[in-house]
């Protein structure tokens, strides 16, 4: 079987030398010396400063609003924060978790990312904040949507899930927005099995998000505001670096996947129009196809022959009741129809990924794609 992705095992040896320094320490979590490492290392490989570790992408998004305040209900009524359809359930259902509204507002037809020209007519006196995704590692368009938020004094929260390590005009995609969130989720390009992080815009709100993830407390007697547990432990730290060491051979591996499925189906399905100015990391490969009919034929045909293409992102998030917001959006619903992301991993060697490539030709030879 081909899934559609498959986590990154690092060197076993590797990761059994950090193991053995966390027996000797004993010392398995709460700010220990390989998170406090993993933080350094993570903080000069991406280009940011300010950079948070917390135990997983979803609270990531969950500290960086209350650490920027946006969950407060504004006039005794449910804070608002304008968001996209088209991403993981993590993005809206967290905001509603802590109480506030999400209001979808469509994405571009060809970025897939919220569309900035969208985002004005959703504005309320209720809305706090623009949570855009930089989606599939596509740049947003961080400018129109930062002029927007100064205009009508709203917080931007990047959820960056998937923009680890891309660079946008010569610098980190994550320095832009008050707050930008990463996942490390063992299914995400870079990953410490579960984990995440937040990358703030300013010290005083990282230095705030700090003790919200460890209960509000702030010394051995004193427990100075309302917190959580979002920490990330010893372990996962280890993973991690283990994982960051070996990020050239992956981001390799991944890149070769990528271009390969590029040249053979770039004719055939329709990519993702990527921001200029942008390096890619190559993390998804999704395709878009001509109708819904035939997006779900293709995922049928390839799992026949053994390979899990992912309807991802499907459902547009206008239509998950829970969500409570149902303002219908056209071109998101359009796009999550038709999508399929296709298997891509740094293991996926050339045979394996020349069946999947073989399987959705042969499907247009048989005319089932017109
Ligand atoms: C993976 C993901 C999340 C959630 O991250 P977890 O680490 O699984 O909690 C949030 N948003 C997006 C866009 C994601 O892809």
């Amino acid at each position: 079987m081909i899934p559609v992705t498959k986590p990154y095992l690092p060197n076993r040896e590797k990761l059994n030398q950090y193991l053995d320094g966390i027996y000797e320490r004993n010392w398995l979590t709460n700010n220990g010396p390989l998170a406090q490492e993993l933080t350094s290392r993570l903080e000069e490989y991406l280009g940011v400063e300010n950079l948070l570790l917390v135990s997983n992408g979803t609270l990531a998004l969950q500290i960086a609003y209350r650490a920027l305040g946006i969950n407060e209900p504004v006039n005794g009524k449910a804070a608002e924060a304008i968001t996209t359809p088209f991403t993981f359930i993590a993005t809206a259902s967290s905001l509603k978790w802590d109480g506030m509204q999400p209001v979808f507002a469509d994405i571009d037809p060809e970025t897939w990312c919220l569309a900035p020209e969208n985002i004005e007519a959703k504005i309320t006196p209720q809305t706090r904040a623009i949570v855009p995704v930089h989606v599939f590692g596509n740049a947003c368009d961080v400018e129109a949507i930062g002029a927007i938020a100064q205009n009508h004094n709203l917080k931007v929260i990047y959820d960056a899930s998937h923009a680890f390590g891309v660079n946008y005009e010569g610098e980190s995609l994550l320095k832009h927005g008050d707050a930008a969130t990463l996942s490390f989720h063992a299914t995400k390009l870079f990953h410490t099995g579960e984990g995440g992080a937040i990358i703030f815009k300013r010290k005083e709100d990282l230095e705030r998000a700090k003790k919200m993830i460890n209960f509000g407390i702030t010394g051995p007697e004193s427990i100075e505001e309302l917190g959580i547990n979002a920490k990330l432990n010893e372990l996962q730290a280890a993973m991690g670096l283990c994982v960051l060491d070996e990020m050239e051979a992956n981001m390799a591996a991944r890149h070769a996947v990528w271009d390969t499925y590029e040249r053979e189906l770039a004719n055939a399905v329709q990519l993702q129009k990527r921001s200029s100015h942008l390096t890619y990391n190559a993390a998804y490969f999704p395709a878009v196809f001509e109708s819904e009919s035939v997006a779900v034929q293709v995922a049928d045909l390839l799992k026949e022959n053994g390979i899990l293409a992912r309807r991802y992102f499907f459902p547009s998030l206008e239509s998950v009741k829970f969500l409570g917001h149902a303002d219908h959006q056209p071109v998101s619903s359009d796009i999550a129809g038709r999508i399929l992301c296709l298997p891509i991993y740094a293991s996926l060697e050339g045979r394996g990924q020349k069946v999947v490539i073989d399987v959705i030709r042969s499907s247009f030879a048989r005319g089932l794609l017109q």
